[in-house]
């Protein structure tokens, strides 16, 4: 049966080679695109895709659907929307937003994806390179795609096989597209763009920039170290131990202070204890790693940790979490949950009883754990919940 493609699926599905087409055919030169009354609108569209990228929850269920337009114009916004959201987190070259951009826009697709006639979906499927049928899957791309899926269900031993097609139940062909939409947008970015258009773009870059920096500081917080994974409190033991840390080691350690919002100064501290310790290069590696040069890096993912072997010390949290800072949130989240309704004056003597630590370049913190704990009776309290 032959499935016709029209201007909803154009705004649901953005990336497909038929919306880009649509898109092409009327844009023109970017710089001459955004002085036009539809490139405005669709640079406040690209904006608010990204702003609510940030602000969504990867991977999860969003509310992000976006109404529908009703005219021509409007479809052309919301496509050259997306198209101007992808030359934006390239200009940006910042990889979380560009993860968080790629889930959101594949969760997006997958929340249509669920209510489309099987035939849409296998014109999507194939149209991304990839032959879905309606409960199986060729392995290879499996193999490919499960890669970037969490869950225990989808690996390889967990699944039957049969003449090269791994089985799948009928609502998972949904997930896989899911990911398959992910990979597909995720590729190539960041885009070469041209330094020109990342001028002409410079305050909505600015500004995302800004509401991401916003958004970190809600989600982390201040800085709890009685939070950090087991993985990052060894490292940190380890600096302070006065012990040399291999290199993953310290572009983890360091990508993760960075992205929960501790700043370069705070993190070049750490590393004075170092027996290698150089300023200058410390400064370097850190800077760099935190954006200097144009690319911020996130804290690679526990599977990448385990690769480099310093995925170390797991705990029960652990077993839950595919990310160190998903650990360092989610324990946040927990231990406010079992803080103890405060009684008193909360604004007197606030950090008494904290962790008092005191860095190396001399400057002393005050890490209040919200239970009034040490470190020690948290993971006992975590595991035995755990357990229970
Ligand atoms: S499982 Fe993840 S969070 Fe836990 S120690 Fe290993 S790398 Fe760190």
């Amino acid at each position: 049966m032959r499935v016709r493609i029209d201007e909803k699926d154009f705004i649901n599905y953005p990336f497909l080679k038929e919306s880009q087409n649509f898109v092409s055919g009327y844009a023109g030169s970017p710089e001459r695109f955004l002085c036009t009354s539809t490139g405005k609108a669709a640079l406040a569209q690209a904006k608010d895709r990204i702003l609510s990228a940030i602000a969504g929850k990867s991977g999860q269920k969003t509310n992000a659907r976006p109404a529908l337009p009703t005219d021509h114009d409007g479809v052309k916004v919301i496509v050259s929307g997306y198209a101007l959201a992808r030359v934006i987190i390239s200009c940006m070259k910042d990889r979380m937003i560009i993860d968080r951009f790629t889930r959101s826009e594949a969760q997006k697709a997958y929340e249509c994806l669920l209510d489309e006639e099987p035939g849409k979906k296998v014109f999507i499927a194939t149209s991304l390179g990839i032959d879905i049928g309606a409960d199986e899957v060729p392995l290879v791309p499996y193999v490919e795609l499960s890669a970037g899926m969490r869950e225990e269900r989808w690996r390889l031993v967990n699944r039957d096989i049969e003449h090269g097609m791994v089985k799948v139940k009928k609502n998972e062909t949904d997930e896989i597209l899911r990911e398959c939409i992910r990979v597909t947008i995720s590729r190539n970015l960041p885009l070469p763009v041209p330094a020109g258009i990342c001028e002409v773009l410079a305050s909505v870059v600015k500004e995302i920039s800004e509401a991401e920096q916003q958004h970190l500081l809600e989600q982390f917080g201040s800085v709890e170290e009685p939070c950090f994974p087991p993985c990052m409190q060894a490292l940190i033991l380890a600096l302070s131990a006065g012990t040399n840390i291999s290199h993953p080691g310290r572009f983890a350690l360091t990508a993760f202070l960075h992205n929960i919002g501790m700043n370069s100064s705070d993190i070049i501290g750490l590393y004075c204890r170092a027996p290698d310790f150089d300023l200058s290069r410390t400064m370097y590696q850190v800077e760099h790693i935190s954006g200097r040069g144009g690319t911020e890096y996130t804290a690679p993912s526990c599977a990448a940790m385990r690769t480099t072997g310093v995925c170390v010390k797991k705990d029960l949290l652990c077993e839950r979490v595919s990310h160190p800072l998903n650990y360092y949130k989610q324990k946040k989240r927990k231990d406010k949950r079992n803080a103890p309704v405060p009684s008193g004056n909360m604004l007197v003597d606030r950090n008494a009883g904290g962790a008092h630590r005191e860095d190396e370049a001399g400057n002393s913190k005050n890490i209040r754990d919200p239970r009034g704990h040490h470190q020690g009776e948290h993971d006992q309290e975590d595991n035995k919940k755990n357990q229970a």
